[in-house]
């Protein structure tokens, strides 16, 4: 390998209170501008912050979540900077105090089905609460128009998740974002739509290149406002490999220089040029003076209170995972694309699999065929026709009447279609009814009778002539015929004495 890639994420979400971090303002997506506002999220003299004890709860949440530490009192500092976007020219954020601190995200990246891999732990440095601010409004028709801000956004509360740099690879980075939104969606901390700004992620990238001095350690780059997991992948490469160039070539300013010696870097993504471009040299913590904020008191957090969060959180996703391995012997993939979906569809698996009496078939159905349909139809497991109860009985009776898997798709898209009544009735209607060994015997014979050549050539030592005959008896019972019953039923008329 020519060098390694250090990665460390910065995540923001926004929390799902329904009103603002410091003020009783809603903070719906979409309304019109400038309409979710008061005194206090619009930084108007006199007017002071109250904190949402919902959002703080929130917070805690997704810390426990992530394994974190929780301070018993945590505090609320200022970081004073200037922009149109911020009317209180300071942003009310987490500093020396944060909410929690030390903990960590497993992830897993298994993407292939035959290749087993270990889940690996990335450390998570903090997770703290602050506020948003405002969007502004640039005008894109070339005209020349005035930019416009937008304060709706301002004060809604923000979650921080700061990563250890402990990710190795885009695809890394990718997992770890992937298990981190389902995770936080699951437990019901954020919605995470990248699209609308909910979760907004940057990457701080640099590398490890060997020389003959040893390893080196490039400066940080951090790449700002990621908006897709798709971008984050082909920024975090491109960046790698640029800084892997530019550390060989003696023209730029990164020419064999190694981290500390220069200062950090911010950089944007262009999505469509498909690269990375670096804007400054980032400010130290310093320059924002940091203090305390004295309009606000300092919150503690108690056992009890912990304890009643930890209580609400439910399974999950990584417990969820080990758990369907172990409960129902799943293999590991399919453990991760079931529990990827959310708990509601792996709720459905469960009932299915216990219907079924058959956990691997349910995973099967429930992977394949449900999934397919649910991405078909652009709906969720909620809506799903076809109840988890009725595909488990339908999978215990496909098996109990030994159908080949088309006849069972049939089957499955008549309960589709019917929206679900009953698997007796979706068998009569499909015509589908048990062969008794009696008549099966008089296929088999029948069938026998009408292939002398391909009876001559199984018995000249040819065992796949047979498959002829065995299709034909498929096909004279309308597919209804168990294969295993055949297959005995051929046995014995073959070698009967004659
Ligand atoms: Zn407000």
């Amino acid at each position: 390998m020519e060098y390694e890639i250090v990665v460390g994420l910065e995540v923001h979400v926004q929390l799902l209170t329904r009103t603002k971090l410091f003020c009783g303002c809603r903070t719906e997506f979409g309304l019109p501008p400038n309409t979710a506002t008061c005194p206090v999220c619009l930084g108007l003299p006199g007017a002071l912050p109250v904190i949402n004890h919902r959002a703080v709860e929130l917070a805690l949440r997704a810390a426990l979540a992530l394994n974190c530490r929780i301070a018993r009192s945590t505090k609320w500092d200022r970081k004073n900077y200037y922009y149109p976007d911020l009317p209180k020219n300071y942003q009310i954020s987490q500093y020396d105090l944060p909410l929690s601190s030390d903990g960590w995200l497993e992830i897993d990246v298994a993407t292939d089905p035959r290749r087993a891999t270990q889940p690996k732990r990335v450390g998570i440095i903090r997770v703290h609460l602050e506020e948003d601010a405002g969007k502004l409004l640039h005008d894109e028709s070339g005209q020349g128009a005035a930019t416009r801000v937008d304060l709706n956004r301002a004060g809604t509360p923000l979650l921080e998740i700061v990563s250890r740099p402990e990710i190795h690879s885009p695809a890394e980075a990718v997992a770890y974002l992937q298990e981190l939104r389902l995770l936080l969606r699951e437990i019901g901390v954020s919605d995470c739509e990248m699209q609308e700004g909910s979760l907004r992620c940057d990457a701080n990238v640099n590398v490890r290149v060997p020389t003959k001095d040893g390893v080196v350690a490039t400066p940080i780059v951090e790449i700002k406002n990621l908006n897709s997991i798709r971008g984050l992948e082909r920024a975090i490469d491109y960046e790698a490999r640029r800084q892997f160039r530019a550390f060989h070539d003696p023209n730029d300013e990164a020419y064999g220089k190694r981290f500390g010696e220069l200062p950090k870097a911010t950089a944007g993504w262009l999505d469509d040029l498909g690269v990375t471009r670096v804007q400054r040299r980032k400010e130290e913590a310093a320059d924002y003076r940091y203090f305390p904020d004295p309009d606000l008191m300092p919150v503690s957090v108690d056992e009890a209170w912990l304890a009643q969060i930890r209580d609400k959180m439910g399974e999950l996703p990584a417990a969820q995972r080990r758990r369907l391995t172990q409960q129902y012997g799943l293999s590991h993939y399919d453990a991760n694309v079931l529990v990827n979906q959310g708990r509601a569809l792996v709720a459905y698996f469960e009932i299915v699999a216990r219907a079924a009496n058959d956990a691997k078939a349910a995973c099967n159905w429930v992977t394949n065929q449900v999934l397919a349909t649910l991405n078909e139809r652009g709906q969720r497991i909620e809506q799903f026709p076809i109840s988890a109860h009725l595909l488990g009985e339908m999978i215990a009776h496909i098996r109990s009447q030994g159908l080949n898997n088309q006849r069972a798709r049939d089957v499955f898209q008549h309960l589709l279609q019917s929206g679900g009544s009953s698997v007796a009735d979706a068998f009569a209607a499909l015509g589908i009814r048990e062969i008794s060994e009696t008549e099966l015997r008089e296929a088999v014979r029948r069938q026998l009778a009408a292939h002398p050549k391909a009876v001559a050539d199984y018995q000249a030592g040819n065992p796949r002539a047979i498959d002829r005959i065995k299709g034909a008896i498929m096909k004279e019972t309308g597919g209804m015929a168990r294969m295993d019953v055949v297959q005995r039923l051929l046995d014995e008329e073959l070698h009967r004495p004659t």
